[in-house]
């Protein structure tokens, strides 16, 4: 319980909540963390964005695995975890969300669009390459159906791909800095469900500790950054986060 009441009076001491979420908050609704040992990317080769804009084959692949994933994002329902971050979003002092998760569940859970960086890119959502023209899912299903080819732009006949960055992709860097932005205005930094490997995840936190925020650590596993943390919990995440809730409520 100590830490909850720790984790709760950060909570109610901060003025700018910045969360920074990755697989471990989905999981908890049922959706498999690819990246982890024993993950999907363990059983199947990823697919590097070079070779997708090469080859038709592997955009057909791409998208039969798209459609699979987008099965799973929508049978899964958000968490008391994603609802948390609503709520603190909505009502509390949370300023915004920084995300490496492209299932949308977030949005789900009730979070407006204008409070969320995707640094990882959003897999409900598909545009062209080019002009970045959006198209929706169901529809590029619909066309590759009919066609039996990868969906090309209505508007510039660029190829279309699920709006995710892949292996290899460069990052978006509008998002990269928008990430790095919210960071510097934090004063309570919350990382839930990530190891913070894969960068640019590994730095942004550090940034916001620089500027003077307080660090916290949600995670099942050790982060590169525990060292450097002010609080670490590796409890379950809907679980603890229902009672920091519950304690902030009746300290108030
Ligand atoms: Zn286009």
């Amino acid at each position: 319980m100590e830490l909850i009441e720790q984790l709760a009076t950060l909570f109610n001491e901060s003025q700018r909540t910045v969360f920074f979420t990755g697989a471990g908050i989905s999981t908890e609704s049922g959706i498999a963390d690819f990246r982890s040992p024993g993950g999907i990317w363990s059983q199947i080769k990823p697919i590097q964005f070079k070779d997708f804009l090469a080859d038709e084959s592997i955009r057909m692949e791409d998208w039969r695995r798209r459609f699979h994933f987008q099965k799973q994002f929508d049978e899964a329902e958000p968490n008391a975890g994603h609802k948390f971050v609503t709520n603190c979003l909505s009502y509390g002092k949370g300023i915004g969300l920084i995300t490496q998760n492209i299932d949308g569940l977030h949005q789900r859970a009730g979070v407006p669009d204008d409070c969320i960086v995707e640094i990882h890119g959003n897999g409900t959502k598909a545009a062209c390459l080019e002009c970045h023209s959006p198209m929706a899912l169901s529809q590029a299903q619909v066309l590759i159906e009919r066609e039996g080819t990868a969906p090309k732009c209505a508007r510039c006949d660029g190829l279309v791909k699920a709006a995710v960055v892949s292996f290899g992709q460069p990052m978006p860097q509008d998002k990269v800095l928008a990430a790095k932005e919210l960071a510097e205005r934090s004063d309570l930094f919350v990382v839930i469900g990530s190891s913070l490997v894969v960068q640019p995840a590994a730095s942004i936190p550090l940034i916001a500790q620089r500027n003077g925020a307080k660090l916290v650590i949600l995670n099942r596993e050790a982060t590169l950054l525990d060292a450097a943390a002010d609080l670490i919990i590796r409890d379950p995440i809907g679980e603890t986060l229902t009672q920091v809730q519950t304690v902030s409520a009746s300290s108030q």
